[in-house]
């Protein structure tokens, strides 16, 4: 029985090689989910900026020095949680990902998801929790534990939240996500009684 994490580096290996995302053009690298595959909770970003174009991992940058600070405050490390993003290749000038783009990423996502099958998802910003709730308003529903029946992966709990770099230089949002964050270990509780 292969490990999740070589199901990881087979899944990666083949959609490097398969993904037909244009992004692939503009972008220097193809930057995957990182951290430890066998955790309880998966963090979905957008897509990698610049800082993660050239190093080759998620949030390195701002963001992710921000979602490092806010694991610390709940007692947990970055090394402990696993990080992914909907889209794996940076667009130009940190645009959007387009819905094209999205979804040409889509099946390595959902692969990755199932590989990890994790407690609870969280999504990083609209962008991410639009994928599986598209018509949710990330402001309506922040901080609010969802646990649905998915087609993909049966009974799942999610969890949205702002996204950090969003709220990094928004006074009011900043403090909005550093609440929600900390509702993660209650909300671990829940799904283990609920699940
Ligand atoms: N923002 C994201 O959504 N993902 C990254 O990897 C970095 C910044």
């Amino acid at each position: 029985m292969k490990t999740k994490r070589e199901q990881l580096d087979e899944l990666n290996k083949y959609w490097e090689n398969n993904c037909t995302c244009e992004l692939k053009k503009t972008a220097s690298r193809a930057v995957f989910g990182d951290g430890n595959a066998e955790s309880e909770i998966i963090f979905i970003g957008e897509a990698p900026g610049k800082k993660e174009d050239e190093g080759g991992r998620p949030f390195i940058g701002a963001a992710g020095k921000f979602l490092s600070e806010m694991l610390e405050n709940i007692g947990m490390k970055r090394e402990d949680i696993y990080i992914t993003n909907i889209v794996k290749y940076r667009p130009p000038d940190n645009r959007d990902p387009s819905p094209k783009e999205k979804e040409d990423c889509n099946e390595w996502l959902i692969n990755e998801l199932k590989i990890i099958s994790p407690k609870l998802i969280i999504f990083l910003g609209r962008h991410s929790m639009t994928r599986f709730f598209p018509n949710e308003k990330i402001s309506d529903v922040h901080g609010k534990i969802q646990i649905i029946e998915t087609k993909e992966f049966g009974k799942q709990a999610f969890l949205p939240l702002y996204h950090p770099a969003a709220a990094l230089y928004n006074g009011s949002m900043r403090e909005i996500l550093i609440m929600d964050f900390k509702k993660i270990p209650k909300a671990l509780e829940k799904i283990n009684l609920a699940l």
